[in-house]
């Protein structure tokens, strides 16, 4: 117990200048449709610590939230995503949208509506281009104060999706009372898609679910061929996973949209 307490403390020591001292990074994995097209991609952070060495976010995140840390990680996030969304732009690769990850914390902060639109609005990127990716964690607290946020940055232009979906309470009236654009699948059903019946029930009971919902579907965590047949099949049309590519860097997540140049023209 004192080791664990040991690291954790030696984790928030250094994730206090994490910011300052360039170690974060932004890994981006691309989220392809049925007919082999980039929808989008999502942004997944990084730690490399010169002590510590490589910190998993699902290590170092719910510290930043617990510490606070999370709020000006999280403005780093957005201001990191908006800038490479301009660069990709201006190399004539065009990602319809970039999902950023919000966490419970960030979400309830007061001013977080006004702090995304700043951002995104200052740094002239269309909102459009931004996803909010939550999960039902953040419904927890006060559900009338999460659908007044969702709305206002819906109004301001921002897309919401629903992540880790089947994993919490999956509550039907937060998904008629929340305006999300998008479910996202989650892996752990996924792996179990082929060979355990009753994940391969959950996926469908879900997909029918988004489908009358007229929500947008997205599964993750798909590895392989079979996967990606048995969504299809079951009516799901949009992928990411390693299947298409692992989370991966700036440099090499840009070589492989290269191969996609011709279907990531800027619309008209
Ligand atoms: P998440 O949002 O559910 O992200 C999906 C995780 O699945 C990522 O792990 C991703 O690398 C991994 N993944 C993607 N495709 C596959 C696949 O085909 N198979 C398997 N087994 N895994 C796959 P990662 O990057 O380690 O992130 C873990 C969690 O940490 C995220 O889960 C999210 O909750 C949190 N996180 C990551 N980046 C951020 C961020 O920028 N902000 C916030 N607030 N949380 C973040
Ligand atoms: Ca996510
Ligand atoms: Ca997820």
């Amino acid at each position: 117990m004192q080791d664990a307490a040991d690291k954790r403390l030696k984790i928030e020591k250094n994730l206090r200048l994490a910011i300052s001292n360039n170690e974060l990074s932004l890994h981006y994995q691309p989220q392809l449709s049925a007919d082999n097209k980039i929808i989008g991609a999502e942004a997944l952070i990084r730690w490399q610590n010169p002590e510590l060495g490589f910190i998993s976010p699902l290590e170092f995140i719910p510290i930043a939230e617990e510490t606070g840390l999370i709020i000006p990680i999280g403005q780093w996030i957005i201001e990191s995503v908006c800038q490479q969304i301009k660069v990709w732009d201006e190399q004539k690769l065009y990602i319809p949208h970039i999902a950023i990850n919000i966490s419970a914390k960030q979400f309830h902060q007061t001013d977080f509506v006004s702090m995304i639109v700043h951002n995104v609005f200052d740094q002239k990127v269309r909102s459009n281009r931004v996803m909010l990716e939550i999960t039902e964690s953040v419904f927890l607290g006060s559900l009338d104060e999460a659908i007044d946020k969702m709305h206002a940055l819906k109004r301001s232009g921002f897309s919401f999706s629903i992540d880790d979906f089947g994993t919490g309470y999956s509550s039907l009236t937060y998904l008629k009372r929340l305006p999300f654009d998008q479910l996202k699948i989650d892996q752990s059903f996924v792996k179990g898609l082929v060979d355990n019946k009753s994940d391969a029930a959950i996926v469908k009971a879900i997909i029918a679910m988004a489908k009358s919902m007229d929500l947008k579907l997205i599964a993750e965590g798909v590895e392989t061929d079979q996967h990606l047949a048995y969504l299809s099949e079951l009516g799901c049309d949009e992928f990411q996973g390693y299947y298409f590519s692992k989370p991966l860097p700036v440099e090499q997540i840009s070589e492989y949209l290269l191969a996609y140049k011709d279907s990531l023209s800027i619309p008209s």
